[in-house]
């Protein structure tokens, strides 16, 4: 089958065959795991099919990129050790000088390594709110970067891509979207203009909890060859071992975002119309201020994300957490459990307590990340801790 014939095909199927076809040796319909750290040359400087060294080269690996790069719609694909390594290594892509906008509402990780590391090395960042349509007016001369999430880690607020896109290119930048929170079956943003996605393939992708990972996904060959380069140079890529595990989760992607979309979007209703809550953020609400942009641009559904707020704030929350049996109190999101945290003291407790407070990011702000199992026992365990707590 070739490539463009695949393209034809949907999600659905293209998450279960892309890039790997059964081997010409044995048929083996999964990759092998490439264990190995280098590749025997058949004379000096005369490598076998490319193969040199794993870091730069490993097959396990190029089959997880082939199907992450089909999954997005890009040109090619590239997997790394975490989500913040693939992060740093787009930054690796900038010189000093150069500035980057990005969104003020950021996984506190991303938050951390602009303002605290690549800062350091001569590149400006400015925090802006991108969910506004002025957002994207006169963007600085020296600009190269427009980076934002959306869904955004971790109030759910929503970014028009296509118009991101078109203010960068008009500026001569470059648009970088982490597509983490909705992934390739929800959102394709390189299709509405994009240059760069980003993922932490540790959440959705591979979706099981068991493995650290990161992506990014290039519209075009340029940028591609330099992302090679620095993925190779800087020594962030995935292992094959790893790799194996996320193309083995992303198999399932589409099946999981499905349940995780339905029983999210059923406990979003629940929490708001439940008394004891005092606000919900979900993108599939028609209050929620990004619904319409979401409804353009998240074709494939509103996610498996919510947050929400109890009257009483910090201490109440921290009660609620406590008095659930199914949602695990745990950083992290993406997998087939339900798990709970509160941003504030867990995944956002690096990005200063001043600056969560202005921009939203409130002491008992509570992030679910909802999980595939049965949603009557989910809305029930809710239910419960809900009534013990007030
Ligand atoms: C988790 C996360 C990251 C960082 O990924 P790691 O795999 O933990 O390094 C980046 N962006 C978003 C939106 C995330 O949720």
């Amino acid at each position: 089958m070739s490539t463009s014939d695949k393209n034809k095909k949907r999600m659905g199927t293209r998450a279960v065959h892309a890039g790997w076809e059964p081997d010409a040796a044995t048929g083996s319909v999964m990759p092998p795991v490439y264990l190995t750290s280098t590749y025997v040359q058949d004379g000096p400087g005369r490598p076998r099919n490319g193969f040199e060294y794993s870091r730069t080269q490993n097959p396990t690996r190029f089959a997880l990129e082939d199907a992450l790069a089909e999954l997005e719609g890009g040109c090619a694909g590239f997997a790394f050790a975490s989500g913040m390594a693939a992060i740093h290594t787009l930054t690796l892509t900038l010189k000093a000088g150069d500035r980057v906008i990005a969104g003020d509402d950021l996984y506190g990780g991303s938050h951390r390594l602009f303002s605290q590391i690549a800062s350091r090395f001569g590149l400006n960042f400015e925090f802006r709110d991108l969910t506004t349509s002025n957002a994207f007016e006169a963007l600085p001369e020296d600009t190269r970067l427009v980076y934002l999430e959306t869904p955004s880690n971790p109030l759910l607020r929503i970014a028009p891509i296509e118009e991101a896109a078109k203010a960068a290119h008009k500026a001569g930048a470059e648009l970088a979207v982490d597509n983490t929170f909705a992934s390739p079956i929800i959102q394709r943003p390189l299709e509405l203009g994009a240059d760069y996605v980003v993922h932490s393939t540790t959440k959705y992708i591979a979706g099981h909890s068991d493995v650290i990972g990161g992506a990014i996904i290039c519209a075009n060959r340029e940028q591609a060859e330099d992302v090679a380069f620095h993925q190779n140079s800087a020594g962030t890529s995935s292992s094959a071992f790893d790799s194996f595990l996320t193309l083995r989760g992303l198999r399932t992607l589409p099946l999981r975002i499905e349940r995780h979309c339905s029983n999210a979007a059923t406990i979003a209703d629940f929490l708001n119309n439940h008394p004891a809550v005092s606000a919900v953020l979900y993108p599939g609400l028609p209050e929620h201020p990004g619904h319409e942009i979401a409804r353009a641009q998240m074709q494939g559904g509103w996610g498996g994300m919510l947050c929400f707020e109890l009257p009483e704030g910090g201490p109440q929350s921290e009660a609620l957490v406590s008095a659930l049996e199914i949602f695990q109190l745990a950083e992290s999101l993406g997998g087939v459990e339900s798990l709970i945290e509160l941003p504030a003291p867990m995944t956002h407790a690096s990005v200063p307590a001043k600056e969560r407070q202005a921009r939203g990011i409130s002491d008992g702000l509570v992030r679910v990340s909802v999980g595939i199992e049965d949603c009557d026992d989910l809305i029930a365990d809710l239910s419960q801790a809900l009534d013990r707590i007030t």
